[in-house]
């Protein structure tokens, strides 16, 4: 399968898209904010400043996100088709991308950007809750996504949480580094020929089908679960 970047504002949907494309295809989902959640987790001196930037919204830097991306890259599942969720970020990681491409011989696969309003972000990102015991992705604000009870999982039972950094002052901050720092990276793509734009604003299902028509319309063989 091809591998894909998605590039979106903070809340715009690139985890929920990435769930539902590992769910029905197999895709591998790469997020670059969990591997660095989980490297902030071990709670050393590394992980507490992973921590704290990520708390705030700033960007980590590129060598510590660099790493963790290469390491995971060599790892056998992503062999067959990944999805990458939240990198490159700049136009700076996507030189240290090419490079890590080429060291690893893999292809870079097309981008796809899901454009979202600002305002639609905001609910996007206080309603989000995580669950702790299997990843699922809840919205309490939105009926498409919202669990049953706000504080437990649907499907395994577990207790529901929000992540450090969905909140308004830390989105602000997130939304402006989009803004400043990611969005160069689409006319950068968008010079390569092989970017693509869905409209993420209609909801999770809707997201999903526009993406499956651009794999489908790129004759790319993808097989169903
Ligand atoms: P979102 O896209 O909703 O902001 P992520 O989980 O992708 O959430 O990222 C959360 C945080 O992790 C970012 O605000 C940043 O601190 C860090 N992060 C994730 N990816 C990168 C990256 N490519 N470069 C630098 N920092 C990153």
């Amino acid at each position: 399968m091809i591998n894909l970047i998605l590039i979106a504002a903070p809340g715009a949907g690139k985890g929920t898209l990435s769930k539902d494309l590992k769910e029905k295809y197999n895709y591998v989902h790469i997020s670059t904010g969990d591997l660095l959640r989980e490297a902030a987790s071990k709670g050393d001196e590394l992980g507490n400043t992973i921590h704290d930037m990520q708390t705030k919204g700033e960007l980590v830097p590129d060598e510590i996100v660099a790493a963790a991306l290469k390491q995971r890259l060599q790892e056998e599942d992503c062999n067959n088709g990944y999805i990458l969720d939240g990198y490159p970020r700049t136009v700076a990681q996507a030189t240290i991308y090419e490079e890590i491409l080429q060291q690893l011989h893999k292809d870079l696969g097309i981008v796809i950007v899901l454009d979202i309003e600002k305002e639609q972000l905001i609910k996007r990102i206080t309603g989000r809750r995580l669950c702790h015991g299997c990843d699922a992705i809840y919205n309490i604000y939105n009926e498409e996504m919202a669990p049953k009870n706000d504080n437990i999982c649907d499907k395994c039972g577990g207790e529901l949480y929000q992540r450090s950094d969905d909140n308004l002052e830390s989105l602000e901050n997130r939304y402006n580094t989009y803004l400043e720092k990611t969005q160069p990276l689409i006319d950068y793509y968008s010079n390569k020929n092989n970017l693509y734009r869905v409209d993420s604003s209609r909801g999770k299902d809707d997201t999903l089908k526009q993406v499956e028509d651009i794999l489908n319309k790129l004759g790319d063989s993808v097989d169903k679960n």
